[in-house]
């Protein structure tokens, strides 16, 4: 693939620099405020705050160079903080299946950074057989509402969530993946309750969600009843290409090198020594190699067909690259990384080190666990049919 820049592509990248340096954070601002003026500006760019969306929806219906250039700039210069279930996750969806109805009253409010959604797909019992999952949806007898009960668990950032869009089971009939129907409701409504689950690296950022006979208007499901999976699985392509974070594992190998520079080893740096530099070159080809891949991906995407299964792929090589940067990131910290957190006179990085790193292990589990993904290419890409009986 070409990916060498037009005159044009390069007159975009100066005007993507121009915008991000003019609307950086200034220190001392207040970040909310910031944040909401940063997407403001971008939207007045001609959909520059919706930059994955497509023209007839208000995106900037860019070329793959183009989002290619985007990626690279804001991972290097840095963006407001955003949450992908609305923006990169629903949104997608609602474009496809929703009613106009749906589109009209969900996307501006989730354009606007308004309404903050969570993923209600996994269950204490369906994770990587997502389609095993028992919340259950019945209608009413006035067929106006679903009435729904059961758990989601692993449900980031459900505490601060307004609504949550949600696979319940309205069939048992068929195989497991019909009689799926995909729900919106609000969170914060009786029969909701939220607990939260702390992680392996001290954050809360997910939780277990109840629900307990919720009402939900029959208006509020996206497409037909029992059709839900199959929206599903579109959902998650997309959630994929996003989890690969390619252009961010480019900068934060940049900064690895850095950080790895800065820590002496004998009369020269750790980055001088043949043992971790080998380390680092390996990085580095693998992740030019997923880079390339993510290009074919963009390039299928502006072409307006959504991510296939090809962003298995990129889900699988992204995550393993951001691991092996935090676990580098680790090695060069050295004996402080051990300190997580405390007062400590190693490396200013050492800190955050062993935090980083225990963090990093969800990378390679949420949104489709590595060994699932290695399943879907070898079926999906590969063509490799099982020989199971
Ligand atoms: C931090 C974090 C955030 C998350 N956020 C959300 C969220 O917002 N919304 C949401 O709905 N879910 C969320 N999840 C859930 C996530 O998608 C699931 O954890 C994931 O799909 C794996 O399911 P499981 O945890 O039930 O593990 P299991 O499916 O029980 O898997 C356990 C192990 O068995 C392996 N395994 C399972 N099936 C196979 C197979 N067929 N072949 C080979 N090996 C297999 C897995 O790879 C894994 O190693 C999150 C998870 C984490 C950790």
């Amino acid at each position: 693939m070409d990916i060498d820049l037009s005159a044009d592509d390069l007159a975009f990248e100066t005007e993507v620099r121009g915008f991000l340096s003019e609307n950086a954070y200034t220190n001392g601002a207040n970040p909310e405020e910031w944040r909401m003026k940063w997407f403001e500006k971008a939207k007045e760019k001609g959909g520059w705050d919706v930059p994955k969306w497509p023209a007839e929806f208000g995106g900037p219906g860019w070329t793959p160079n183009q989002h290619y250039i985007w990626q690279k700039e804001t991972a290097r210069a840095g963006t407001p903080w955003d949450m992908p279930f609305g923006l990169s996750m629903l949104a997608p969806v609602l474009m496809a299946h929703g009613s106009q109805e749906q589109q009209e009253r969900f996307l501006p409010a989730i354009r606007a950074r308004e309404v903050n959604w969570c993923q209600g797909y996994s269950e204490p019992g369906a994770g990587s057989d997502l389609a095993s999952l028992k919340t259950k949806a019945e209608l009413t007898e006035d067929g106006k509402h679903y009435v729904v009960n059961g758990t989601k668990i692993w449900t980031t950032m459900a505490h601060i969530a307004d609504w949550i869009f949600c696979l319940t089971r309205t069939s048992d009939a068929g195989i497991k993946q019909e009689g799926i129907t995909f729900l919106l409701f609000p969170m914060k409504q009786e029969g909701v309750e939220v607990k939260p689950i702390i992680t392996l690296g001290g954050a809360h950022t997910v939780n277990t969600v109840f629900f307990t006979d919720v009402k939900v208007p029959v208006e509020n499901r996206v497409g037909e009843e029992g059709k839900g999976w199959a929206y599903a699985k579109g959902l998650l392509e997309h959630e994929r290409t996003g989890i690969a974070g390619i252009s961010n594992s480019i900068v934060a190998l940049e900064g690895l090198k850095k950080r790895a520079s800065s820590v002496k080893r004998g009369n020269g740096s750790l980055m001088d020594t043949p043992s971790f530099r080998s380390k680092i070159a390996e990085l580095e080809i693998d992740l030019m190699a997923v880079e390339y891949t993510e290009l074919r991906s963009l390039a299928t995407a502006s072409a307006g067909t959504a991510p296939g299964p090809e962003s298995s792929i990129l889900k699988l090589k992204g995550t393993e690259i951001q691991q092996r940067i935090q676990k580098l990131t680790m090695e060069a910290g050295g004996e402080f990384s051990a300190a997580w957190g405390g007062i400590n006179s190693g490396p200013d990085f050492a800190r955050a080190g062993m935090g980083g790193y225990m963090s990093s292990r969800v990378y390679t589990i949420y949104g489709g666990a590595s060994e699932v993904q290695k399943d879907i290419i070898t079926k999906k890409v590969l063509g490799i049919k099982s020989t199971k009986k």
